[in-house]
């Protein structure tokens, strides 16, 4: 049976206060959840699973992690039930071998992926299944998954990165409507473009984008999730901005599309 091709995102997540939020940002997350077309299942590659090697939770009923310190009570007392899918697990295996995946049963959901899918599927009752990003590997690693990980779009699965593409916590301001730093809207601008004209060679090879690079990403775990969305967009698909700005100075909530949002 013909399956409509899901999109694949990359959402910026910002701070984790995000998960009790109504702003733009979180608005334009929950509108994306109401307009594309429903999936059957999620893969979620966040920031914050980056670790030597690569895994896939593999359990049916994954744990709300509450990985971060000096938050409210609220924040720590925040469940995202959503279900696993070992089928899933099973099949993002099948598509990456002979790359060793290892099929998890210790991590769950982080919060760069509950804070998000909160908003896009409030109800958690879509299945969700985390890949980890291998920190030893080059991003041209990551970009390759995210080709190899394609398929799965045509299979009724959402391929969801979570990070930000401007994140210096060394810069932030705590004030979510700070003005931003001029570097951050000059690289944030830098990478819009190359997105929008499909130029993923300068992306991936992000180490060469100079200074504002370098301050935009101090270390590539936030990045990375755009290079699997953007390694799984066809040929001949364009890609959207679901939403941009600036928050607390240094943290880019610019979110993008590929394929059929369908809004
Ligand atoms: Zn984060």
């Amino acid at each position: 049976m013909a399956q409509a091709r899901m999109p694949a995102v990359f959402i910026g997540h910002g701070s984790p206060m995000n998960t009790f939020a109504q702003n733009k940002y979180t608005q334009a997350w929950q509108q994306f959840g109401r307009t594309a077309p429903r999936p059957k299942a999620i893969l979620a590659i966040s920031a914050h699973w980056f670790l030597p090697g690569t895994a896939v939770t593999s359990m049916l009923k994954p744990k709300t992690i509450h990985d971060f310190g000096n938050f409210p009570q609220a924040l720590f007392d925040f469940q995202y039930p959503a279900p696993g899918s070992p089928a899933l697990a099973k099949r993002v295996s099948e598509l990456l071998a002979p790359l060793a995946v290892r099929a998890d049963e210790e991590w769950g959901l982080d919060h760069g992926t509950w804070s998000v899918l909160t908003h896009v599927y409030p109800q958690a009752e879509i299945p969700v299944v985390q890949l980890s990003i291998d920190s030893m590997q080059p991003p041209s690693f990551h970009y390759d998954l995210g080709e190899r990980l394609a398929p799965l779009r045509d299979e009724g699965i959402l391929i969801v990165g979570l990070g930000n593409i401007v994140h210096n916590l060394r810069m932030l301001n705590w004030k979510d409507e700070a003005p931003a730093h001029d570097w951050a809207v000059r690289f944030s601008d830098t990478v819009r473009g190359h997105i929008l004209q499909r130029e993923h060679e300068p992306l991936v090879d992000y180490p060469k984008l100079g200074a504002d690079g370098k301050l935009a990403i101090p270390t590539p775990e936030h990045y990375l999730p755009l290079l699997y969305v953007l390694g799984a967009q066809q040929p001949g698909e364009s890609a959207g901005v679901l939403v941009d700005g600036i928050q607390n100075a240094s943290i880019s909530m610019l979110s993008v599309v590929v394929g059929n949002s369908g809004s």
